[in-house]
């Protein structure tokens, strides 16, 4: 059975001492439950990884994963954070091509692949966030997009290289908004990046997890969709009481099969 995923992308919120806060709130309860079936990860700002680092020590119940690298694996970049710097705290995997990132600083796919050989050279795990805008969907160019951006960010990798990294489909329109896609798009939208995994020669190894307005009250279907290994939650993530339904909802999953999504 694929392992369940769940990260908190905290964005640019909380201070270093909210962040310990919840830290300290969150991981008495995750040690009171068996989420060893589980990976998941918190995704805080790079200021707080080393304190947070720290909090979790040998537990490990939850990991550490970053929301950005530089593309670059060393050099005169003032203000930017390599790959392997993170790696060196603990950090296990980065958030690449998060369409925040793709819309105010810019990020092209070929950037985004260079990032992501960054963060696999340094041992660590890709997220590569794909999704489409409104306006592509509703001139049914949706597909043709997330194909795209599939590709061309995983562009040079080789098959083995491609079933180390993590896919988070997440449709522009129902990032922060509370308009979260239908459980039909979801299925849909899923199916169809497996298929264009499969003609990158990365068959079934590659987790697709969705992002996007995704709640306490519809995680359990979200996450039981067909080929939806597990959810990358924003705005949700932010208050441990929310953050922990959500992962009651992870563990109610059986398997990636479990609901019939209409
Ligand atoms: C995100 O930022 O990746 C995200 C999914 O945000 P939200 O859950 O707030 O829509």
């Amino acid at each position: 059975m694929q392992k369940k995923y769940l990260i908190g992308n905290w964005k640019m919120y909380k201070t270093t001492q909210e962040a310990i806060g919840f830290m300290g709130a969150l991981l008495p309860e995750l040690k009171a439950i068996d989420a060893g079936s589980l990976a998941l990860y918190i995704a805080p700002s790079f200021v707080h990884l080393s304190a947070i680092a720290d909090l979790i020590g040998d537990h490990q119940s939850i990991q550490l994963i970053a929301q950005n690298c530089h593309h670059e694996a060393e050099g005169a970049f003032t203000g930017e954070v390599s790959a392997a710097m993170l790696a060196a705290i603990g950090v296990k995997g980065v958030l690449i091509g998060h369409s925040e990132r793709r819309s105010y600083q810019k990020e092209d796919h070929p950037l985004l692949a260079q990032k992501i050989k960054r963060v696999l050279e340094a041992g660590m795990q890709p997220f590569l966030c794909c999704g489409e805008s409104l306006a592509a969907r509703k001139h049914g160019k949706h597909k043709t997009i997330v194909q795209q951006q599939l590709q061309e960010s995983l562009m040079g990798l080789t098959p083995k290289e491609i079933e180390t990294v993590a896919i988070a489909y997440e449709p522009v329109w129902a990032i922060g908004t509370g308009q979260v896609a239908s459980l039909t798009v979801i299925t849909e939208m899923h199916a169809f990046i497996r298929e264009v995994l499969s003609e990158l020669c990365a068959g079934e190894k590659v987790p697709i997890l969705y992002g996007g307005s995704c709640n306490p009250q519809n995680a359990k279907a979200i996450l039981g969709c067909p080929n939806v290994a597990g959810g990358l939650i924003g705005g949700a993530s932010l208050r441990v009481d929310a953050f922990m339904q959500i992962v009651a909802a992870l563990l109610e999953q059986k398997d990636g099969t479990g609901y019939s999504c209409n």
